[in-house]
C-alpha cells in the first residue's frame, strides 16, 4: 500500500509560493488504483513545475506507461526552497503530484535530464524522498533510480547516485524495463535488488553503473572501464524508435494548473537531425532522421487541441523547416485553422528565405511571433569550423525577405567560445547585426527596425566532434562579450537598434564540468548539494563560488581539478568517460570530423562542408549500421486529412 501525504501537505500549502503547483489533478492527468497494477513508476523532471510540466519526454512516457493496465505512472517535480523547508519541518517526503504518494513507495524512480545543471535537484529529491543517496546503500525496499534524457549519454558524474540509466528514445524501453520488473516481482523477487539490476543490465537495454569498474592512470585520465560481472555487455547501446507514426504521443496533453514556460500543445514532427553541426549534441545523439507523416501530424494537432483546449500549437523538432513536407503541413494547417483562435508556431532557426514563406503561412491568423535565425558563428570562418553552412549573403537575403514581409524584429542566435575562436570572430557579430539593420531600413524605408542578438556560451559535449575540445575559460568569454557590447554601443548609427542578450560565462564552465566529467565529479555534486546547491539552472540560485570551493575540496589530493575537466583539450588516445556508452557514432569518424574542423580553421578551403546525409550519400558516421536503423523521410505525396466530425 501507499498512503497519500496530501492530508499533511494541504494545511501547509497557504504558506508556500504558488501552492497550486503541488496539487495535481490537471486535465488529462491519471490516477490509478495502487493495488490494481504490477509495476509502478514515479517520473520526475528535476526542475520546478513551471519548467517540468511542459516537458514532452515526461509527458510521453507518462502516457505510454499509463496506457498499460498493469502499469501506473505518476509525476514529481523539484520543490521550491520554501516548500522544501515545510517538507523538512513536517517530515513530508518527496511526493508525486498525481496521488501525492511518497516517491520511495514506487518500484522505479525515473528522472529525465535535459541539462546537467539539474543534478543537485536529483540529490535533493532523493534526500527528501528518504531514498539513500548512494546506490550502494539502497535496500530492496527502495525504488530503482533510473536516469534518461540527453544528459544520460554521459551519466558518469551521477553514477554513484543512480542504479541505472537509459540512452535514447524512451517509449519502448520503459515498457521493456517494466516487463523485467513485472517478471521479477511475479517470481517473488529472487535475488533482491541486485538480481533485478543484473536482469536489466543483461537485457542490453539499461546501463547499470555499479556493474562497471573504472580505473585511473597516474596522470588522472581513465585507464579503463570494464564490466565486473559475467554477461554484462562491454558497451550499452542507445535506443532508437523507428516509425514515429506508431507512437503519436502525447495524445492527451497535460494542461497545467499554474503558469508554465510553454502554454501550448507541441507536436514533434520529426526526430533526429543530420545537418552535422559539430557543436550540437542533440543532433549527433538522435540520428538518424525519422519523420512523422503529414496525416499523423494533422491528426495529432486536431486531437491535441480538442483534448486540451490549447490555442497554440508548436511544430517541434531540431530543425522543423527541414521536414520534407513542411510546406504542405504549414499550408494545410493554416487553411484548416484560418479564422479560428488557433495559432501555429514553428520554432525553427534555419537561415533561408523559405522560412519566411512558412512564417507567413503561420501568421495568417494575425499573430506574428518573432523570427529567430541561428547563424551560431559570428564570422564566415567560424561557421565553416562548426559546419554551419550559412553565408552572409544567405542571412542578408533572408532578413531582407522578413523585413519586407512586415516583420520589424528578427532575433539572431550565436555562440561564444567555439573552438579556434578569436576576438575578431566574436566582433564579427556586430558587423552582421549592423548589416541586418541597414538591410531592414533599406527594404522598408523605415527606422523602427530591430535586431536582437542573443549569445550563449559554447559547452563541449560528449558524442560530438567537439568532445575533445578545450572549453574557453569564463574570463575570456566575458571579455569577448564585453568587447562586442562596447562596439555595438559605440555605433551611433545602428547601435540603438540592436538588442544584446548574453549571460556570463561561469555557469557554462560548471555545465562543462558536469557534461564531460567522470565518476570523481559525483563528489563535487554532493558537496555542492550539502552546501545548499539547488536549481543550478536558475541564475538567482546558481553560485559559481560554491562549485569552485566544492571542486577544490572534493578533488584535493587527486591529479585533476576543475580546469582539467573543462579548459583542457583531450587527445585521440584518451579514454573518455562515456566511451562505453554507444550512441552509434563511430569514434574515428568523430575524430576525423574534429580534425577537419581544425583544418578548416586554418584554411577555409581545406576540406569541403559535411552535407546532410538526408540529401547526399551516407557519410558513414556509423549510426545506421551500428543501431540497425535507417533514415525515414518523405515526401510521401499524401495530404492532410480533413477534420473528422466530432
Ligand atoms: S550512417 Fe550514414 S545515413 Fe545514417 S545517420 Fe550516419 S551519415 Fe546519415
Amino acid at each position: 500500500m501507499s498512503t497519500s501525504v496530501f492530508p499533511r501537505l494541504e494545511p501547509r500549502l497557504p504558506s508556500v509560493s504558488k501552492p497550486i503547483q503541488y496539487v495535481g489533478g490537471e486535465l488529462n492527468s491519471t490516477v490509478k488504483d495502487w493495488a490494481s497494477v504490477d509495476v509502478r513508476w514515479a517520473l520526475m523532471y528535476p526542475d520546478a513545475y513551471e519548467v517540468g510540466l511542459p516537458n514532452q519526454g515526461v509527458q510521453i512516457l507518462y502516457e505510454v506507461l499509463n496506457e498499460r493496465d498493469w502499469i501506473l505512472a505518476e509525476r514529481s517535480y523539484a520543490v521550491w526552497p520554501d516548500m522544501e523547508r515545510v517538507m523538512r519541518e513536517d517530515r513530508i517526503p518527496q511526493f508525486t503530484v498525481d496521488a501525492h504518494r511518497p516517491v520511495r513507495d514506487f518500484d522505479l524512480f525515473g528522472i529525465s535530464f535535459s541539462t546537467e545543471l539539474g543534478y543537485t535537484n536529483l540529490l535533493n529529491a532523493l534526500d527528501l524522498a528518504g531514498i539513500p543517496m548512494h546506490a550502494v546503500d539502497r535496500s530492496d525496499d527502495d525504488p530503482v533510480v533510473i536516469a534518461g534524457g540527453h544528459a544520460a549519454f554521459n551519466p558518469e558524474p551521477i553514477a554513484d547516485f543512480l542504479d541505472a540509466a537509459v540512452l535514447g528514445d524512451g517509449e519502448e524501453v520503459v515498457l521493456a524495463i517494466s516487463e523485467v520488473v513485472r517478471e521479477w516481482k511475479g517470481e517473488g523477487e529472487p535475488g533482491g535488488r541486485d538480481e533485478l539490476l543484473r536482469r536489466l543490465a543483461v537485457s542490453e537495454n539499461v546501463y547499470v553503473p555499479k556493474f562497471y569498474d573504472v580505473t585511473y592512470a597516474a596522470d588522472g585520465t581513465i585507464e579503463a572501464v570494464v564490466p565486473n560481472r559475467p554477461s554484462i555487455p562491454f558497451r550499452v547501446r542507445k535506443h532508437t524508435l523507428m516509425d514515429l507514426d506508431q507512437w503519436p504521443y502525447p495524445a492527451k496533453p497535460l494542461v497545467p494548473l499554474a503558469e508554465t514556460v510553454h502554454e501550448r500543445f507541441s507536436v514533434e514532427i520529426f526526430r533526429g537531425c543530420t545537418r552535422g553541426c559539430r557543436f550540437c549534441q542533440a543532433g549527433m545523439i538522435t540520428r538518424p532522421v525519422r519523420e512523422r507523416s503529414i496525416e499523423t501530424i494533422g491528426s495529432m494537432v486536431e486531437n491535441g487541441i480538442r483534448r486540451s483546449g490549447f490555442e497554440e500549437v508548436g511544430l517541434l523538432s531540431l530543425s522543423s523547416a527541414d521536414h520534407t513536407e513542411i510546406a504542405e503541413v504549414a499550408h494545410g494547417l493554416a487553411d484548416r485553422y484560418e479564422g479560428t483562435n488557433v495559432s501555429l508556431s514553428l520554432p525553427s532557426t534555419r537561415v533561408d528565405a523559405f522560412n519566411i514563406t512558412l512564417a507567413n503561412e503561420f501568421s495568417r491568423n494575425g499573430r506574428r511571433s518573432g523570427l529567430t535565425f541561428a547563424p551560431e558563428g559570428g564570422s564566415e570562418r567560424m561557421r565553416k569550423v562548426i559546419n554551419k553552412a550559412v553565408n552572409e549573403d544567405d542571412l542578408i537575403r533572408t532578413v531582407a525577405a522578413a523585413y519586407s514581409h512586415g516583420w520589424r524584429q528578427v532575433k539572431l542566435y550565436f555562440m561564444c567560445g567555439l573552438p579556434t575562436e578569436t576576438d575578431e570572430d566574436v566582433l564579427g557579430i556586430a558587423d552582421l547585426a549592423t548589416k541586418v539593420i541597414a538591410t531592414g531600413r533599406e527594404v522598408t524605408g523605415r527606422n523602427d527596425i530591430r535586431c536582437t542578438v542573443s549569445i550563449g556560451g559554447f559547452v563541449p559535449k560528449p558524442h560530438t566532434p567537439f568532445q575533445w575540445a578545450a572549453q574557453l575559460d569564463h574570463e575570456t568569454t566575458d571579455d569577448r562579450l564585453k568587447q562586442l557590447r562596447d562596439v555595438v554601443r559605440a555605433d551611433k548609427r545602428y547601435g540603438r537598434a540592436i538588442g544584446f542578450r548574453y549571460h556570463d560565462g561561469r555557469p557554462g564552465i560548471i555545465e562543462g564540468l558536469l557534461s564531460r566529467g567522470d565518476r570523481r565529479v559525483g563528489r563535487i555534486i554532493e558537496e555542492v548539494w550539502r552546501d545548499g546547491g539547488r536549481f543550478d539552472g536558475w541564475s538567482e540560485h546558481f553560485s559559481y563560488d560554491r562549485w569552485v570551493a566544492a571542486s577544490e575540496r572534493a578533488l584535493a589530493g587527486t591529479e585533476v581539478d576543475l580546469d582539467w575537466y573543462t579548459v583542457r583539450e583531450r587527445g585521440y588516445d584518451e579514454v573518455l568517460p562515456w566511451d562505453h556508452l554507444d550512441s552509434g557514432l563511430d569514434k574515428d569518424w568523430l575524430w576525423s570530423d574534429w580534425e577537419d574542423a581544425l583544418a578548416v580553421a586554418a584554411d577555409p578551403d581545406a576540406v569541403p562542408d559535411v552535407e546532410d546525409c538526408r540529401w547526399t550519400p551516407c557519410y558513414d558516421c556509423g549510426v545506421c549500421p551500428e543501431m540497425h536503423t535507417e533514415i525515414q523521410i518523405g515526401p510521401t505525396g499524401r495530404e492532410l486529412l480533413p477534420l473528422s466530425v466530432v
